[in-house]
């Protein structure tokens, strides 16, 4: 499952090729991939050729393409009351490929693209392909609903959205703004931990209190912070929830500024299981070897079906 880096990632390597580009044709190579777009693939082919691909927008794991009717609407920032929604599911990733290069194996939905920008920044035809292997993912066209913060003030949406529009595609309403977010809201969190005994973990991985922190980015939070992943949310002082969402911040941070650049322009990439988010881990996937703080050795346990590592000195559950 891809985490929020790497779906920054994608969104950032989209925005530098694809911004201004018109979807001119759409090829869907497999239905399935389509199959939340209710009204059908012919309906998904229809509504998207011809859009100008206006913003490439993120909120926690979730991404979409705002769309717009033409050039000067989308100059304009008047998007269409639609989305593309790409839900990368457990395998998908994002190509750009120019049209003449070999097909992928598991290539579903082909969007080529006039007026792309290739690697060189010169004005391009690049094709945007939709790949994925076990199909949990796919693409659909979701409506715009407005988005508020806690007070019901309409904030932008997203981060890294260069339009900065309050607009949000209708099933990414219920996602909580992700600590990467400039509008990011710490007291909203605070005062949804402060209802809940439930373990702070639990509560972490929730993506309707705070989004995009996967298991890999709660278990390196907790130990930065030195919390134990079962101590419930509600036990927590101000300065521990501070230092905990610093944490999950930081870590994401970091693995975006390792990750965020790192890939070939033209081949936009999202594999759940890169390799290269693993050298600043300090406790993820480490069992057995000593706590970069106390040396005693961290501990694996079962926790929501998942692992959770944790140095059972710094991260006392009591
Ligand atoms: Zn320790």
């Amino acid at each position: 499952m891809p985490e929020l880096p790497e779906v920054e990632v994608v969104r950032r390597g989209l925005e530098g090729h694809t911004l201004g580009a018109a979807i001119e044709r759409v090829t869907v190579v497999d239905g399935r991939s389509v199959r939340r777009h209710l009204a059908g693939p012919v309906d998904f082919i229809q509504q998207l050729e011809g859009a100008i691909i206006a913003d490439i927008c993120r909120r926690g794991k979730y991404l979409w393409v705002l769309l717009a009717r033409d050039a000067e609407a989308a100059h304009e920032g008047q998007v269409a009351p639609i989305a593309l929604v790409i839900h990368l599911g457990m395998s998908g990733q994002v190509l750009l490929k120019e049209p003449a290069m070999a097909t992928e194996k598991h290539q579903k939905i082909v969007l080529n693209l006039a007026g792309a920008t290739d690697e060189a920044g010169q004005a391009s035809d690049l094709d945007m392909r939709f790949v994925d292997q076990r199909i949990f993912g796919g693409m659909f066209l979701d409506p715009l609903v407005e988005t508020t913060n806690h007070e019901g003030e309409p904030v932008p949406a997203a981060s890294s959205s260069a339009l900065n529009l309050p607009l949000i595609p209708a099933s990414v309403a219920h996602i909580a703004r992700d600590p990467l977010d400039p509008h990011f809201d710490l007291a909203e969190v605070r005062s949804k931990m402060l209802k809940t005994s439930t373990g702070i973990k639990k509560l972490l991985l929730d993506q309707s209190v705070v989004s995009g922190v996967g298991n890999i980015y709660a278990d390196e939070a907790l130990w930065r912070a030195r919390l134990h992943y079962a101590k419930p949310a509600k036990t927590l002082s101000p300065a521990q929830t501070r230092e905990l969402i610093a944490g999950a911040t930081r870590v994401m941070q970091d693995a975006l500024a390792q990750g965020g650049t790192s890939f070939d322009a033209l081949y936009v990439n999202v594999n759940g299981e890169s390799g290269y988010f693993s050298r600043s881990l300090n406790v993820y996937g480490l069992a057995g070897q000593p706590c970069k703080r106390c040396e005693t050795p961290i501990k694996r346990e079962k926790f929501m079906g998942r692992s959770s590592h944790f140095c059972p000195r710094c991260q006392r559950q009591r």
